[in-house]
């Protein structure tokens, strides 16, 4: 992926903020955070999003994430972590290289990661039952 500004920054290519580099992963931080300390974390190699990622490496990633939240919370340090992952432009993706948005949380900071409730109709409810069937 040529025009990928995530494996560029990735591979080293483009300058970044890093907290973490393995083999398979860079972490760093966010050019536009939500709050102090926004990292993500970028596979080194390309996958549009969740449906791309194989599951060994997206077990990782999980696993990383866990890592820098846990260290993170203690050493910057803040109140909670928001762990988001964003799939398709309908759902705020803007960068089409899978990432996890690690966002340290402090309270009272007014962050907007979040949504107003709404209700769980039977109708809804009834659909996502019949078509979870054929989860496997
Ligand atoms: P998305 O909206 O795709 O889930 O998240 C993309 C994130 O990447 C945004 O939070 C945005 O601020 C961040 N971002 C976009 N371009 C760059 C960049 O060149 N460097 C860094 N560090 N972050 C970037
Ligand atoms: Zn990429």
């Amino acid at each position: 992926m040529n025009d990928c500004i995530f494996c560029k920054i990735a591979a080293g290519e483009i300058p970044s903020t890093t907290i973490y580099e393995d083999d398979d992963f860079r972490v760093i931080l966010d050019l536009g955070p939500a709050t102090k300390g926004h990292a993500l974390i970028l596979p080194k190699k390309h996958y549009a999003d969740i449906t791309e990622i194989p599951e060994d490496l997206l077990s990782r990633a999980a696993v990383l994430a866990k890592k820098i939240v846990t260290f993170m919370m203690k050493a910057l340090p803040c109140d909670g972590y928001n762990v988001v992952q964003n799939n398709g432009e309908a759902a705020g993706q803007t960068v089409f290289h899978f990432h996890i948005h690690l966002i340290p949380r402090y309270n009272g900071d007014g962050a907007g990661v979040t949504w107003k409730p709404g209700t769980l109709t039977d109708e809804a409810k009834k659909e996502i039952l019949e078509k979870a069937k054929d989860l496997k």
